[in-house]
């Protein structure tokens, strides 16, 4: 295992804001437009029963670019949390706290379909092995981009990321949005809901708990 370069040495718990624009992939940025359709037809069917006109313009291609970008949006059952970590793991120079906050995602309501979406923060407490940085947006993307709840997704987070690093211990708190609450107005515009998921000493532990709550106000 190689030295990791993004993690500073030695000193107290290593914090960083992971800016997550980035991490779309420009061949991304065109998801809508190419690659094969093969349900456009139930996506029009689908329209047409609820009263839209799929012919008129601005609507003509609507079916195809709603598959395509269905298909993006849950991408994330094709791949593992271990395929997009893909060996970036290096050998752990201290046991101090490391803290990656505000890493953006979009995920989808498995009840409505609609999108929820915020900040996940993770900490970790490194065993053996450390994790390059940029990895823990891609590990949150492979859960958000599928049908999910969002507590769900938090445990599923935490759960991957412990079984590759093997920590003594990790936390991953989420906050998010939920257009199907916000929507229906059933939820007050503004608010958003925050679960957590605490695995080794960050269960165990409060003052270690506290120490990344409060890293992540
Ligand atoms: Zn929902």
């Amino acid at each position: 295992m190689r030295r990791a370069p993004e993690r500073a040495a030695g000193g107290a718990g290593t914090e960083v804001t992971v800016r997550t624009s980035h991490l779309i992939h420009p061949a991304e940025a065109e998801f809508d437009e190419v690659g094969e359709t093969k349900l456009d037809h139930l996506v029009a069917e689908l329209l047409t029963a609820l009263g839209e006109d799929v012919t008129r313009e601005g609507m003509q291609r609507t079916p195809q670019r709603v598959e395509r970008s269905l298909r993006f949006l849950m991408s994330g059952y094709d791949v593992s949390a271990r395929d997009v970590i893909n060996g970036a793991l290096f050998t752990a120079e201290s046991s101090d706290m490391v803290v990656v906050k505000g890493i953006e995602f979009y995920s989808l309501c498995e009840h409505h379909m609609l999108p929820f979406f915020g900040k996940a923060h993770i900490a970790y407490i490194p065993g053996k092995t450390v994790l390059g940085l940029s990895k823990f947006a891609r590990v949150v993307d492979v859960f958000a981009r599928r049908m999910q709840i969002q507590e769900r997704m938090t445990a599923q987070i935490a759960d991957a990321l412990a079984e590759v690093l093997e920590p003594e211990g990790l936390a991953v708190v989420t906050e998010a949005s939920h257009l199907c609450m916000m929507m229906r107005g059933v939820e007050k515009q503004g608010s958003t809901t925050r679960t957590a998921a605490m695995r080794g000493v960050f269960k165990t532990d409060a003052r270690t708990r506290q120490e990344f709550i409060e890293s992540i106000l």
